[in-house]
């Protein structure tokens, strides 16, 4: 990487005006060293592996060294953090070094997270800390096997500083892939200013970057605020469909291009209960698995609050227009929901009483703390007539009878489908995953990490769940819900 031209940049981001960002480089690091390299990545972005993990990659990696072709740079936003607006927001630990052009054409963000100080860090040191880094790998890498929109992890590098949190920690970088890290608070950022001109030039810029179908229509910044009310119901829904928690879901944190961004205090649901929270920080429960559509929902108000000025040429006219685009999300969400659903239950046909089917079931999986995960990926597994292996899910609910009633139930509406059992159970094996990253299994590997400098759980952890819809019967434990001792009840946003 000595030639560090390979990046092959082409920075638009960096183009536009200074009140943008910030420019400045990472800060440099004592002693980097590499933990974790995505080799399918990295040549996926048309890099190469050998080379990022060179000395000289390393260097990068750590930002120790601004490759040629770089305009490193510290993003400026604004965003509503648990329903309070803060004026200014930005980079205070992330330097975007530019984009580049994967083999599909994409145009990606290459990021450091945790690469020191910047004029947005406030009281922060601009760091981050092995163990959430480190779940923000495994967490990010999994959505992506798992089909869900997210930012991706390209490397993990320690850096051989210590970190101050609540004890002394060891210092890291990951380096971030994303469509873009342009957030729901860019734009409240300039809105909030009345700064109408960069309000128009960021939408003009996500427009060409990540909708260029909104320019068909008459109305291209309406049709931009319908865009990405879409994504968000379709990211939101997936969510939901896995269990997954994100956590902090502040406007700052919300993609306009809708990918799943900023892993902080996130986790999956093992027993099924919504209105599980694991952030700490998160008292109020306001980010709680069954809030979050509603959560996407407002965070969406504010965007289109942001984009009035573009709408139309008066407030009134431009408010319809944003509660038109606004009030589809609710619908949008519902119908991907419902669609999602009825595949995990095996259903390829639609019948009115399918969400009724699925609401009963969730409501005996809480009663009986059922594993969210395990119950779907055994339903897969049961033949459509006989109950004879049912046991193997009926165990997982404390009464098993609540099971028992709610298959037969299932089987009745199964008889109406026309699909044979083998085609429906390979269909609901490809969406159920065996394997998620569970809490318990992840704080293992961040200690492990931490504490004894041991990344060898992390790969296996890592590999696994690469391939979620695989039964992977050498690695069941990483399947298995958490004894009672093994419970994490919550999860720390100190990345
Ligand atoms: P988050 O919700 O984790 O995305 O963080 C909210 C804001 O706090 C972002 O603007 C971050 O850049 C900033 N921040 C978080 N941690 C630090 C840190 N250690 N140093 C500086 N800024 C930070
Ligand atoms: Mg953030």
């Amino acid at each position: 990487m000595t030639n560090t031209a390979s990046f092959g940049f082409d920075n638009s981001y960096a183009r536009l005006p200074d009140r943008f960002f910030v420019r400045m480089p990472p800060t440099p690091v004592i002693g980097p060293r590499l933990i974790k390299l995505n080799h399918r990545l990295a040549q996926h972005l048309g890099l190469d592996p050998e080379e990022l993990s060179s000395t000289e990659g390393l260097e990068i990696l750590s930002g120790n060294q601004v490759p040629d072709g770089a305009h490193p740079l510290a993003m400026v936003y604004a965003g509503h953090q648990f329903g309070g607006w803060v004026p200014q927001l930005g980079d205070g630990r992330a330097i975007l070094l530019g984009e580049l052009i994967d083999r599909d054409g994409v145009r990606l963000d290459i990021l450091l997270k945790g690469a020191g100080r910047t004029p947005f860090s406030r009281g922060g040191d601009g760091r981050a800390v092995l163990g959430p880094v480190l779940r923000e790998y495994i967490v990010s890498e999994a959505m992506a096997a798992l089909g869900v929109p997210t930012t991706r992890a390209l490397a993990a590098v320690t850096t051989g500083e210590i970190v101050m949190r609540e004890e002394p920690s060891p210092g890291a970088i990951l380096t971030r892939i994303a469509q873009s890290h342009v957030r729901v608070g860019t734009f409240e950022f300039f809105a909030s200013r009345g700064d109408v001109e960069a309000l128009r030039l960021l939408a003009d810029y996500v427009i060409a970057r990540h909708y260029p179908e909104a320019t068909e229509s008459e109305n291209s910044y309406k049709a931009l605020f319908d865009c990405v009310v879409a994504r968000q119901a379709d990211l939101i829904a997936r969510w939901q469909l896995l269990g997954f928690i994100h956590g902090v879901m502040n406007t700052d944190n919300m993609s306009i291009a809708g990918e799943t961004i900023d892993y902080g205090p996130c986790a999956f649901m093992d027993t099924y209960h919504p209105e599980t929270v694991y952030s700490s920080i998160d008292l109020a429960g306001r980010y709680a698995y069954c809030n979050q559509p509603e959560i996407a929902h407002w965070n969406l108000s504010c965007l289109g609050k942001a984009l009035l000025p573009l709408l139309a040429e008066d407030e009134e006219a431009a408010i319809d227009v944003a509660k038109d685009a606004l009030d589809t999300f609710p619908g949008q969400f519902d119908a991907a929901y419902l669609a999602g659903i009825r595949s995990k239950l095996g259903l390829a046909e639609k019948r009115a009483g399918d969400m009724a089917l699925a609401q009963d079931l969730l409501r005996r999986m809480e009663e009986n703390k059922a594993d969210f995960t395990l119950t779907f990926r055994g339903l897969s597994r049961l033949p459509g007539a006989h109950p004879e292996i049912d046991a193997s899910v009926s165990q997982l609910f404390e009464n098993p009878a609540a099971f028992d009633s709610w298959a037969l139930e299932w089987r009745r509406r199964l008889a109406e489908e026309h699909q044979t059992d083998a085609a429906r159970q390979r269909a609901m094996r490809g969406i159920n995953p065996a394997v998620i990253p569970r809490n318990h299994l992840v704080e293992e590997v961040i200690i492990a990490a931490a504490e004894t400098a041991d990344f060898a759980f992390c790969e296996e952890l890592v590999s696994v769940l690469s391939s979620p819809f695989e039964d992977q019967p050498k690695f069941s434990r990483y399947a298995m819900p958490p004894r009672k001792d093994q419970i994490v009840r919550e999860t720390f946003c100190g990345t």
